[in-house]
């Protein structure tokens, strides 16, 4: 579609006054009218939002679902990582190259479809997975599209629905607040000061449940008593590691538990104002939220002066853009300050010079969803679940060969062998391997299934929750193709800031790529590469590239041999 003038200028005129940081927002506008971003359109949002045109083609190209050249009118991305390959995403694209008349990477003759790989849209209880990006209608999620024929003459049978099992419904529980039900808030806001919120919670002693397991309360506290102002909650909803989807149930189904959760840590650190930044791959569960922070504000829950207390708080939502390291906090703030997602040096740390060079508290979906409950029922209530160091319950996501995919709550100190073969109604054929923790996670060996997911015996065993990803591999897997899937993630995720990382994903994905005809010393050279990417990095991707491989090289050494 051309980009004309007045549509243009309907679209940068909401914008006008406003910064760089808009920048990403304004893209989206543009791009979900147009379908692209010209270089009219870069001159006109540089003059808006005073933004060199440079900065903003470089921001354009960082972030893969943003097009400066038109495209098809409908971008049908399949997804390849891991879960998605093994459940036939190559056919499914060869499916579709037959029916639309087009190469994968191209655009039909007749312009109406692009056809593209992608990496994991966090949909893989319903492998293979496709995301279709259309012109003034933007993005739809859809999962069980290995009949690409079908798929195309009658999409709405391909639309998701979310499936959980929760066992205790602790977190999963049906008393959800609703938008004039923030019980939790109201309880604080009438009783609790800031410190005592940060207590209660340090008290439940919960843990981070985005990978890193750092302690939350202890995050808020350092928060807290950092100098600067304002200060900002970020919620991290970029869940991009493959094999994880943990966090859009929990954003479609209780919106209201994340955003009072987001207004608790706002009260208890000192902040009004919060971001809540969600990968661009997972529309529906933005629409959701962008609905319930509208019914929370109506109803005088999130806002101005919520429930007539001199707090307030409020909450922008941001879609990120296709890029899986802006998971990374730092790179998650500089991509709502409208740059490419490149991580920071660490130290400063986000506690005193996070957002906008401000203090910040960063936590992930899971963890804010845990506060509300934390805060209406006691630490207690919260320490009765799980272990001394695992506290409460534990989402995971559960793909691949088992009888039913899905997000499960689970009490940390059951075994994997309980979750695969009781609550995921038991294994699809043999067990061949388990990947914990996604693609930077590690595998498990059939002997090793009865290992207890808490964080500390996964810890002591060398393997991690990490996003809460359990993806599940039968014997009919050739797991040199899963190798080389992940291989090829990051070396396409890698934000090129630093050699070690930048360098080493290239060379890790060449070797892969060659694995099932390996020339003397390749095991030497991941090996070698591996531990230079961990050492030597600067962000938690780098540092992690390699974790999948070498726990591959010491489980399955059978893989990398001639
Ligand atoms: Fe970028 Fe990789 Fe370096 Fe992180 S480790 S900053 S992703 S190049």
């Amino acid at each position: 579609m051309i980009i004309e003038q007045s549509g243009l200028e309907k679209i940068l005129g909401k914008y006008a006054g406003r910064r760089r940081e808009a920048l990403l927002p304004v893209l989206w506008d543009v791009q979900t009218a147009f379908g692209h971003i010209d270089e009219y359109a870069v001159r006109q949002i540089s003059y808006t939002l005073r933004v060199p045109e440079a900065d903003i083609f470089g921001v354009i190209g960082f972030y893969t679902l943003f097009h400066n050249k038109p495209t098809g009118e409908k971008i049908i991305r399949v997804c390849t990582s891991p879960t998605c390959a093994v459940f036939e995403a190559d056919h499914t694209i060869g499916q579709f190259e037959k029916h639309l008349q087009v190469q994968c990477g191209h655009t039909s003759a007749n312009g109406e479809y692009t056809l593209e790989k992608t990496e994991c849209l966090g949909l893989c209880d319903h492998a293979p997975a496709v995301l279709v990006s259309e012109q003034e209608k933007g993005e739809t999620l859809y999962g069980d599209v290995a009949d690409a024929v079908h798929f195309l003459q009658h999409p709405e049978d391909f639309a998701y629905k979310n499936n959980a099992d929760a066992h205790p419904n602790v977190l999963l529980d049906d008393d959800a607040p609703a938008a004039d039900g923030y019980t939790a808030l109201e309880t604080i806001l009438q009783s609790k000061t800031p410190d005592d919120v940060i207590a209660e919670i340090e008290s439940a002693g919960l843990i981070g449940r985005g990978g890193a397991a750092f302690p939350t309360g202890m995050k808020w506290k350092f928060t807290r008593r950092a100098e600067g102002d304002p200060k900002y909650v970020v919620c991290n909803a970029d869940e991009s590691e493959p094999g994880t989807f943990k966090d859009r149930l929990l954003m479609e189904s209780y919106p209201h538990l994340l955003l009072e959760g987001m207004a608790i840590a706002g009260y208890a650190i000192g902040a009004e104002k919060g971001y809540l930044f969600i990968r661009g791959e997972y529309p529906k569960p933005t629409d959701v939220l962008l609905q319930a922070y509208a019914e929370a504000v109506a109803a005088g829950s999130l806002g101005d002066n919520i429930m007539g207390s001199d707090f307030s708080f409020h909450i922008d939502i941001r879609r990120g853009a296709g890029a899986y390291i802006c998971g990374e906090e730092t790179a998650l703030f500089e991509a709502i300050e409208g740059k490419r997602g490149f991580p920071r040096i660490k130290p400063p740390y986000p506690t005193t010079h996070g957002l906008f060079g401000k203090p910040t508290v960063v936590n992930n979906v899971e963890t804010l969803c845990n506060v509300p409950h934390i805060i209406d029922k006691g630490a207690d209530w919260f320490r009765a679940y799980g272990t001394d160091e695992s506290t409460g319950t534990k989402l995971v996501s559960v793909s691949g060969h088992v009888q039913n995919p899905s997000t499960y709550e689970i009490e940390p100190g059951i075994t994997l062998r309980e979750l695969l073969e009781n609550r995921c109604g038991g294994l699809i054929g043999e067990l061949q391997a388990v990947l914990m923790g996604g693609a930077a996670g590690t595998f498990i060996t059939p002997n090793e299934i009865d290992v207890a997911l808490t964080f500390e015996t996964l810890r002591a065993a060398g393997s991690t929750f990490g996003s809460g990803a359990i993806m599940v591999f039968n014997h009919t897997v050739d797991l040199r193709d899963v190798l080389k899937s992940l291989g090829h993630f990051f070396q396409h995720e890698s934000c090129g800031k630093c050699f070690p990382c930048q360098l080493g994903t290239q060379r890790q994905a060449e070797i892969l790529e060659r694995i099932n005809a390996p020339i003397e010393g390749d095991t030497v050279r991941l090996t070698d590469i591996g531990l230079t990417m961990k050492e030597a990095s600067i962000c938690g991707l780098g540092q992690t590239a390699s974790m999948a491989v070498m726990s591959a090289m010491e489980k399955f050494p059978h893989l990398f041999e001639k």
